[in-house]
Parts: C-alpha cells; structure tokens; sequence
C-alpha cells in the first residue's frame, strides 16, 4: 500500500459494515451474533461482514508489533464473551499497546498530510514571488523616469563609492534615496533587495543603471525614428496633393485663396513638381 492510499484509508477510519441482521453461529449452545450496538463509546471497533470478525482499527494500523492477533490479524468472533471485563472488548482496550497505538491514531489525525503541507507552502512561495515581482515591476517605471530625467540634464550616473555608508553615491541612486524618503513604495523596494540581493534584484546597480540607459536610449531612437517616418509619409502626401492640384490647375482651390496666398501656392507646387520630377529621376536611376 502506498503513502498516499494508507493516509486515504486511515482517514476514512474503521470499517463499520451496519446489516439489518448479523450473520448467527451457534456458540456455548446458542445462536449468538455481532450487535450494532458494540460500535457505541468504542470508536476502535470495527466488524467485518466478509469475515464475520470484529477488529480494533488502532492497533491493526498504528500497532508496532502483533501484540493481540485476535483483533489485529484473525478478528474476534467469541461474541458471548465481547463484553466481558477481562476476556472481551474492554481487556483489549485496557491495554498499554493499544493506548500507544490510539494515541498514534489521533496524532496522525491531527497532522495535516504532507501533500496538502508541501502543497500549502509551494503556493504560499507561489503568492509570495508573484507579489514580489509585481513589486518590482512597479518600481521600474519610476527608474525609468529618472534615468530619462538624468540622461535630458546630461548629468553622470555613477558615483566613486556606491557603497550604502557613502556620503555621494553618485547623481542616479542619490535621487532614488531621497525619492524613497518620499514614497513608500520606493523605499519597500530599496529595503527588501538591501536585506536580500540574492532573491530581491534592486535595478540599481552599475549593470542595471547601464541596462536602464541603453534601453531608454533605444525607445527614444525608435519614437524618433517612427516620427520620421510619419513626416515623410505627410510630406509626400502634401507633395502629391500639390502635384494633382497642379495638374488640374486646382481652379477651386486658388478660388478661395487671397492672390498673396495663391503666389505661394503656385511657389509650392512648382516646387512640388520639381520634387516630384527629381523623385521619378532618382527612382529610375536607382
Ligand atoms: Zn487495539
């Protein structure tokens, strides 16, 4: 029998077969039979149908040595004699082995199965991590922003000593520990990856300030990449609107312009044209 099937089978307790009747044999000259009543006061107990035998649960489970065969291997069927004081059920229950082994019963009753343990502290380690990464990942919006303030004010970083017991730990982490008088969340998180590094990063230092600038560096290439290209797409659609307007003399357009406005609309689109004639050029050329 496995663990996991002996912790399930001693926690469904005794087994207890209630019959409406009790199979009868004939012993000392009459018919005699387990009664359901013996189960009452003596949670020990347990009756058999398929032998027709009470044994004692405790002993049979918890018990270190076979001590009492008849309730622990072959069951008790002297019916006639089950509630006698010295030769029944209450002889059994008197005894140092079988106090030993209920006390054993209840301790592992009241110790919760080892699964469920492992299983309570993995998902509390669980809970913990999850919270502490949300923690973190809080905290690097504001990192962020105070790498992105000190790259704009072209400020150094890093200090000479950077040590917690310096007087100047460098322009970067200086802010970071008077932003952390301030909030509360800041300060948490400085504390705990202080009292902990191994387990706690705390994005603070040299290889983290130099992650933090590169990555900054790059968002502000990408958005100033993607505006140049948002220009360039407005450009030439204006370019291809003064194009089409040229064109067709756009009469409607210049209708409703004064003449000063109309000169630099016609300034526009020859220059349009020009651009778009050296457009054609370099695209053939190339
Ligand atoms: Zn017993």
């Amino acid at each position: 029998m496995d663990r996991m099937t002996r912790e399930e089978y001693i926690r469904r307790g005794p087994v207890r077969d209630f019959l409406d009747n009790y199979p009868k044999t004939m012993i000392a000259g009459k018919q005699r039979s387990f009664q359901a009543q013996w189960f009452e006061g003596r949670p020990w107990l347990e009756y058999v149908k398929e032998y027709d035998a009470a044994f004692c649960f405790a002993c049979r489970v918890f018990g270190k040595a076979v001590y009492d065969a008849t309730f622990q291997k072959h069951g008790f069927t002297q019916w006639h004699r089950a509630l006698e004081s010295k030769r029944g059920f209450d002889k059994h229950s008197l005894s140092n082995e079988y106090c030993t082994s209920v006390q054993a019963w209840q301790d592992f009753l009241l110790c919760k199965p080892i699964d469920s343990v492992l299983d309570e502290e993995k998902k509390r380690q669980l809970q913990q991590g999850n919270q502490e990464r949300h923690d973190r990942y809080c905290i690097l919006p504001l990192l962020v922003d105070v790498t992105s303030t000190l790259g704009r004010l072209r400020l150094p970083f890093r200090g000479h000593d950077e040590t917690v017991v310096s007087d100047n730990k460098g322009v970067f982490l200086e802010v970071l520990d008077l932003i952390a008088r301030w909030n509360a969340d800041l300060e948490s998180h400085l504390s705990k990856s202080r009292s902990k590094p191994k387990y706690y990063p705390s994005y603070t230092s040299p290889t983290s300030q130099n992650e933090l600038i590169n990555c900054s560096a790059q968002f502000f290439r990408d958005i100033r990449v993607k505006m140049c290209k948002m220009l360039n797409s407005l450009l030439f659609a204006w370019i291809r609107l003064l194009a089409q307007a040229s064109r067709t003399s756009c009469p409607l357009l210049m209708g409703y312009c004064s003449p000063a406005l109309s000169t630099y609309l016609n300034t526009l689109i020859r220059l349009a044209n020009l651009t778009k004639i050296w457009w054609i050029l370099r695209t053939q050329k190339t």
